[in-house]
């Protein structure tokens, strides 16, 4: 063992050390206690094929392993893979299948999820989608057929907050001997970790909670226990090469120092913010998984810790009435992403899930009347005095 790797305690650390510890050491050369950013392509071999360990940056880079390790023990997995983007990680998940496999899938998913398997993999690996409520397993379970190969779910869903049962979706895909995977993005694993329900993977957009701020697009594959699973993975990484890059790597292990603390934060917030806007009379709905009024809030205090920040509102207003109020914060910021420190609305119809046809929203009620908050770090009095103001407009 390195003499400058660091000790370990005996009893079992919480969340918020093990975000700052877990699975890291000072980088061994000089003992810098953060790992730099390793600007390499390549690694000098004393001979052929004799290598430090390290051979090609496509293939490992340790600027980005030490973010792998950091978020694989967050997630309580056995490791984590980087990629460049929350989407190009998907695109890793989808090779691990046959060509013509079928997926079963939560109804309301990220658009460019629902883009990425109908829009390219339905015709270049023969995809065949069926998308369910996955707040009902009994639904879950009916569509399962014998080329069912994953189980794919988000949850607290997008943008309409729904959510699932882990430990039922779980035991349905060891039951029927299909992968799950969870895209743990709107939760982060401050708040809920798929893997320890017994999930098999779980993908996240690092652009959102992990990287927190705002500053890089980075996607990240977390694998449970499966040895097999995580060759295979690790495969795929190398052979289609969607890695994150080392600054951006750096940057999402800088992110994840602070989840524990931010998330709670952001769930605060929150909750201040959602029971507000709850007796406001322009709110026809608030959805927020933290407030007793969410249809789950039961399944809420069993699977997740604080409600996280993301909040839906229906507003008593007209499309254009809508935008009018989405035109007026001054606080809140109008775009797309969530996560970051900042506060965030958006317009789902017209922004995240706008790659969706009108057809398949109006099923799923996101209608025009719907703004999603990605509620930030500021103070909660600031940010429900911008609603306040903004909502004065209706
Ligand atoms: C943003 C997002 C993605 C896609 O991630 P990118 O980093 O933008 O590629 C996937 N799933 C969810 C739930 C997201 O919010």
């Amino acid at each position: 063992m390195n003499k400058i790797a660091k000790k370990t305690t005996s009893h079992p650390q919480g969340l918020s050390t093990r975000a700052i510890h877990g699975r890291q050491k000072p980088e061994p050369s000089t003992g810098a206690v953060i790992p730099p950013i390793f600007a390499t392509s390549t690694f000098v071999q004393s001979s052929p094929g004799v290598t430090t360990g390290w051979e090609y940056a496509r293939s490992q880079n340790p600027t980005r392993a030490a973010f792998e390790a950091s978020l694989a023990e967050l997630e309580g997995g056995s490791a984590g893979f980087a990629f460049a983007s929350g989407l190009a990680a998907e695109a890793a998940i989808l090779d691990l299948l046959e060509h013509g496999s079928h997926i079963v899938a939560s109804d309301d998913l990220y658009g460019g999820t629902w883009r990425l398997f109908h829009r390219i993999r339905a015709h270049s690996a023969n995809l065949a989608l069926t998308h369910v409520d996955f707040s009902d397993p009994d639904a879950i379970e009916a569509a399962i057929t014998p080329r069912t190969a994953l189980l794919w779910v988000e949850t607290p869903s997008n943008p309409l907050l729904k959510l699932a049962d882990l430990s039922a979706l779980a035991a349905l895909g060891r039951k029927h001997g299909i992968l799950t995977v969870a895209d743990n993005t709107f939760a982060s694993p401050a708040v809920q970790r798929p893997l320890q329900h017994g999930f098999d993977l779980v993908v996240h957009s690092v652009t959102k909670y992990i990287g927190g701020h705002s500053d890089i697009i980075g996607g990240a594959v977390v694998v449970g226990g499966d040895a097999d699973l995580q060759n295979r993975v690790s495969f795929i990484q190398n052979a289609t090469g969607g890695i994150l890059d080392p600054f951006s790597s750096f940057l999402g292990l800088r992110g994840i120092k602070t989840l524990p603390l931010r998330v709670e934060r952001h769930s605060a917030n929150a909750l201040a913010v959602a029971g507000w806007l709850e007796n406001h009379p322009a709110v026809e709905r608030v959805l927020y998984p933290g407030l007793p009024s969410h249809p789950q809030h039961e399944l809420a205090l069993r699977q997740m810790q604080g409600g996280g920040g993301m909040v839906s509102v229906f507003l008593k207003a007209t499309a254009k009435q809508t935008v009018k109020v989405l035109e007026s914060f001054k606080i809140f910021a109008l775009a797309e992403s969530l996560g970051g420190v900042e506060s965030l609305v958006g317009h789902p119809v017209s922004m995240s899930h706008g790659s969706l046809p009108a057809e398949r929203r109006a099923e799923l009620g996101i209608t025009p009347n719907l703004i999603r908050l990605s509620i930030g770090i500021e103070d909660a009095a600031d940010l429900i005095s911008d609603l306040d103001q903004a909502l004065a407009r209706l």
